[in-house]
């Protein structure tokens, strides 16, 4: 099995540190990912500078790619350049901190895993939800391996691609998995309004859930989550509101 592991928060981040090296297991492994921290960027792609594939080592001396580019981008030249199309699974993280519900669209994790489908390669995002506690990965990481096996025999269907969210929580603790649907999870009070030592204002974005995730709707990720459980969200890249085509077509313009 040839795996690609990507990322958001940059080549050196701890839960790529650690999927990685899980994956290892499996098969072949190679690590294309940004060279710095790209939390949030969602599915954005360069176009307008020449990008780079750098060697660098991880920790352990690890050979790796670094990028200047997006977590996006780093899927396409890890899959195309470095591997030379000749990958069996994209797997992206392990991110650090939750993307749950609608966390997808803004989620630099989840789209290189995005990305990947589009190039038509099987793939899964996977994060561990921030708590009060230190990260631990090995849950995660564990997972990952469970999950990448599992898929040899399971093929994600065209288009697809499975959102993981996993407690940050020893693996004893975990409550077992959930295949979920995609919660909500909406920000409110989003802009935070300060004044610089000038007297101008400016701004920082951020914002608190308006949700409370104990008593999220049954069968999201966002109540997996709250109850322990390892979330599996399958995700697909076609967002049409099914619900709605028909008043649309009935609209007599
Ligand atoms: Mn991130």
């Amino acid at each position: 099995m040839r795996i690609l592991v990507t990322n958001d928060d940059g080549v050196h981040a701890d839960g790529l540190f650690a999927l990685q090296k899980a994956l290892r297991q499996l098969g072949d492994v190679i690590v294309a990912a940004p060279e710095r921290p790209q939390s949030s960027t969602g599915h954005a792609i360069t176009l307008h500078k020449p990008l780079r594939l750098t060697p660098v080592s991880l920790r352990d001396g690890t050979p790796a790619f670094a990028s200047n580019g997006t977590p996006s981008d780093c899927a396409t030249l890890g899959i195309l350049e470095a591997a030379g199309g000749e990958i069996d699974l994209v797997v992206s993280g392990i991110n650090h901190g939750a993307n749950l519900g609608w966390d997808v669209h803004y989620s630099g994790t989840a789209a290189a895993a995005i990305e990947a489908t589009i190039i038509g390669k099987p793939s899964f995002a996977i994060s561990v939800v921030e708590s009060e506690t230190d990260w631990t990965w090995d849950a995660a990481a564990a997972f990952a391996v469970k999950l990448a096996s599992w898929l040899v025999s399971h093929p994600l269907p065209a288009h697809t691609m499975l959102n993981v969210n996993v407690p940050n929580l020893p693996e004893s603790q975990i409550q077992g998995v959930a295949a979920t649907t995609q919660g909500r999870r909406q920000y409110v009070d989003r802009v935070e309004r300060r004044n610089d030592p000038l007297g101008r204002p400016y701004f920082w974005l951020g914002g608190s859930l308006a949700e409370e995730e104990r008593t999220a709707e049954r069968g999201t990720d966002v109540r997996a989550i709250a109850e322990g459980k390892i979330a599996v969200t399958p995700i697909q890249l076609d967002m049409t509101a099914y619900s709605f085509l028909e008043t649309l077509k009935d609209w007599e313009h």
